[in-house]
């Protein structure tokens, strides 16, 4: 992925028509856990409307608490993947945790004749799980959305991507979420976006930020803009290549992460908000 070699050329991939690289912008807004059509169908529907192709739904949700909600699994893939076929959907964006996800996904995409595209998420938790990496890097039908791990140096979570490499599958994004600590507070985690140069200096991936996540919350400063507006703005002007970010068209109903999410009316100032920064290019 560049760290250990010199030629820097070779940066980005082309996805089921989607291009991720080093200097381009990606917005995958979509729901955390996937939890009934309609909301999925809301979803699909206003990023149609805004000519967005990619998107974020989780099916298999890691949780802290054994008795959370788990997500449901491979259950909701075929409705969801015929649900992004119908609204042009081309990338989703979907965290596994288990090397088995990958047959599943697979297995349902090809019988319903792949009407969408998947981008495998390797979640903050897994990001030293070296075995679910190794197994996911040996694939190369699905890029992969590694997130950083919130615990560990940057560079252990850049040795992270490149255990995908080695075993194959070079077509990898790094995403930044923040850092677990308490000095992140009123946060849930540091918003580390000031690492998007350094990613892309010390690397050729292009670079995510998910300000949802870091974030943790719909707080809004004394102007009225919500802390995760604010997240993203900073992370798009430091030069970000993708935002995945929470959306819910009834945040009080989500399943999983319901008060970080932004409302489907919302949709519409932060993509013009995300424009905006983007053009500081
Ligand atoms: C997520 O994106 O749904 C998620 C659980 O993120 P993280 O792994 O960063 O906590």
């Amino acid at each position: 992925l560049g760290r250990h070699r010199d030629d820097r050329r070779q940066s980005g991939f082309t996805y089921n028509g989607v291009e991720f690289s080093q200097s381009n912008l990606n917005i995958f807004a979509g729901l955390c856990a996937v939890d009934v059509p309609e909301h999925v169908d809301m979803m699909m529907q206003a990023l149609e409307e805004h000519g967005e192709v990619c998107t974020r739904m989780g099916a298999y949700k890691p949780r802290t608490n054994p008795y959370s909600f788990q997500g449901h699994g491979k259950g909701c893939l075929p409705w969801v993947f015929e649900k992004a076929g119908k609204h042009g959907i081309k990338v989703i964006a979907m965290e596994i945790t288990h090397e088995s996800h990958i047959e599943e996904i697979d297995n349902c995409l090809e019988k319903l004749g792949r009407p969408t595209g998947v981008m495998l998420q390797v979640g903050t938790r897994n990001t030293q799980n070296f075995e679910l990496l190794k197994a996911i890097g040996r694939q190369s039908t699905y890029p992969v959305l590694l997130k950083r791990g919130f615990g560990i140096t940057l560079n252990e979570s850049l040795n992270a991507a490149e255990y995908l490499a080695s075993e194959g599958n070079a077509n990898v994004i790094f995403c930044l979420r923040g850092m677990k600590t308490e000095a992140g507070q009123p946060h849930r985690n540091m918003v580390d976006f000031a690492h998007v140069p350094a990613v892309k200096r010390l690397t050729r991936m292009p670079v995510c930020v998910d300000p949802s996540h870091s974030v943790g919350s719909r707080e809004q400063s004394p102007d009225g803009i919500l802390d995760v507006m604010h997240a993203t703005a900073q992370g798009v002007v430091a030069g970000a290549n993708m935002v995945l970010v929470d959306f819910h068209p009834k945040p009080e109903r989500a399943l999983v992460d319901g008060p970080q999410a932004l409302l489907m009316n919302e949709l519409p100032a932060y993509l013009e908000d995300i424009r905006l920064c983007h053009d500081t290019w």
